[in-house]
């Protein structure tokens, strides 16, 4: 059996182990060695170093795939998010919210109620005057808009709830990601 010498990469003592060894334990320090064969030369690594190594490697490896994860979860919201705007005055889109939806519907319904006392009040003063009956309808746009701008708060408000879900889920999947990130260090 063909003997080679080595020195132990841990305390430095003298090492003869066979040549096909692919492990040795040092006897002096009791380091468990991996034998590395370089061309014709021969090293040895501390086995601990070895599995240090390769654990950071792993670490490194999950931590780059979860902040990958991270960013493909932020342009995929990006992206969602885009499916929830709506669209508000003067065409301009934005982020249904809870308030917004409950303001413009009061505004349009206040609006509405507005019309239909003036518009009572003339078609009113207007019959009396002996305007054509036709007029009468006047106040019924009113209620129209009453009817819209309820409609219209129940619609928005429901797309800011499922707005606010997903985002929600969003946040949650985004924080537990960066936990994952956390607990590989
Ligand atoms: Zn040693």
């Amino acid at each position: 059996m063909k003997v080679i010498s080595l020195n132990c990469n841990h305390c430095g003592a003298p090492l003869d182990v066979p040549a096909k060894a692919r492990f040795a334990t040092c006897g002096f320090c009791q380091a468990k060695l991996a034998i590395e064969h370089v061309g014709n030369s021969y090293s040895t690594t501390v086995l601990d170093e070895l599995k240090e190594t390769t654990d950071r490697i792993a670490r490194d490896v999950a931590e780059i795939k979860s902040s990958s994860e991270i960013k493909e979860l932020d342009s995929r919201w990006q992206q969602e998010r885009l499916s929830h705007m709506v669209t508000g005055k003067h065409g301009r889109q934005s982020l249904p919210t809870k308030t917004g939806a409950v303001a413009g519907g009061v505004m349009v319904a206040v609006f509405g109620l507005f019309w239909t006392i003036m518009a009572a009040g003339i078609t009113g003063a207007g019959s009396r005057m002996g305007a054509p009956g036709v007029f009468s309808i006047f106040p019924l746009f009113g209620i129209v808009f009453i009817v819209f701008g309820v409609f219209m708060s129940f619609q928005v408000y429901s797309r800011a709830e499922s707005y606010e879900q997903a985002n929600q889920k969003y946040l949650d999947e985004r924080r537990k990601l960066a936990r994952e990130n956390v607990h590989r260090d």
